[in-house]
């Protein structure tokens, strides 16, 4: 077993929560007790709850826990900004050892976070929890899961890990990594994916949530998904590029033909059904490369206007942590970690 430097030793479990007021309480005794776990361990332990503008009492109800507890750190976001910017800010607020990402509805149990550390220890940077198990979710969101990682496991150049979400440990230098990449169209599981360092997983089984709903509907499924493909592959843009050469080809083709037959035979000025029936399909293959080309050229434009990735309306650091003030605004910054990015746990 390698020993983590002792400046590395710590850990924060990093939650983003949206609206979950109902679950935190019951989620916080198993929290707090992979907390103590990770202490006896030797770690200095720490929980960050990032509050991504919720409306409903998300933020008393963590100031109450972080009252009890002083290892509990709280960042609220000016107003939703997505999961994955919530994890963003939250990650971008651990200045010293692993972080640990959570969901807030006890999805991912907590109970698992020695395995996690023990992997750490072992001298991994990116130990990720696979779902061997989706308990609580309908054949739908499995099956369009399912379908999603596999689609882009094809698609995209970047190793991205079947069935796995945000559940995962990340070695400091796996931060480091990660607060160079400042795209504004973040999807998570790709990134984690393009740094790299040495990777493993560890089975779990995915519990229902605790209560409350799930906050993305099909139609932010979907738009996630698209997120995902546009971010991590440029596969689209080339399947236009096909659709386009053999529509062409088989337009060349057929133009001979017509050619031709009007040589041998004459032209009759027939064919009406045959001209719309091509103009409408060369229509929509266009109109359907133009969207595409239309997606990617909004994410340009998201990206150019190089807008801080969030703004922070109220940064608690845990009892007894130093927080550096000057940092509080910086979501855009480049200004984090890429001097430690080199930096080794083992
Ligand atoms: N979440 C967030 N911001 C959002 C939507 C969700 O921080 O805009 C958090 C949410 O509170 C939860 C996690 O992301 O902790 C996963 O959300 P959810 O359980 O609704 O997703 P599912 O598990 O159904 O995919
Ligand atoms: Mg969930």
């Amino acid at each position: 077993m390698n020993e983590i430097p002792t400046s590395d030793r710590c850990l924060t479990m990093v939650i983003a929560a949206y609206n979950e007021a109902e679950v935190l309480p019951a989620l916080q005794p198993r929290i707090t007790a992979a907390l103590d776990a990770a202490e006896r361990d030797g770690l200095e332990a720490r929980l960050l709850y990032v509050d991504d503008g919720s409306q409903d009492a998300t933020w008393s109800v963590m100031n109450d826990l972080a009252s009890r507890d002083p290892r509990i750190a709280l960042l609220r976001l000016s107003r939703n900004f997505g999961k994955e910017i919530a994890l963003t800010a939250g990650l971008d607020r651990v200045e010293r050892g692993a972080a640990m990402i959570l969901d807030a509805d006890g999805q991912d149990p907590p109970e698992l976070l020695p395995q996690f550390i023990a992997k750490w220890r072992e001298g991994f940077d990116d130990v990720h929890g696979t779902r061997i198990a989706r308990d609580g979710e309908g054949v739908f969101k499995r099956a369009t899961a399912h379908g999603f990682y596999r689609l882009i496991g094809r698609l995209s150049k970047t190793p991205i890990p079947r069935d796995t979400g945000d559940f995962r440990l990340l070695s400091p230098r796996t931060l480091a990594a990660l607060r160079q990449l400042r795209e504004r169209h973040r999807f998570m599981k790709g990134l984690f994916g393009w740094i790299g360092f040495n990777q493993v997983s560890i089975p779990y089984q995915r519990a229902p949530r605790i209560a409350g709903s799930s906050k993305f509907s099909a139609w932010k499924l979907w738009n996630f998904a698209l997120e995902g493909i546009t971010s991590f592959s440029t596969a689209p843009l080339r399947v236009a590029t096909y659709v386009g050469i053999a529509s062409a080809m088989v337009a060349f083709a057929y133009g001979s033909w017509i050619i031709l037959k009007a040589i041998l035979w004459g032209d009759p000025v027939a064919g009406w059904p045959t001209m719309m029936a091509v103009i409408l399909f060369l229509g929509g293959v266009q109109l359907v490369a133009l969207g595409l080309i239309g997606e990617y050229l909004g994410r340009l434009y998201e990206e150019s206007k190089q807008r801080p990735l969030y703004l922070v309306d109220c940064w608690q650091p845990a009892g007894g942590v130093d927080s550096n003030p000057s940092s509080i605004l910086q979501g855009a910054g480049h200004a984090y970690g890429a001097s430690t990015a080199g930096n080794e746990i083992a």
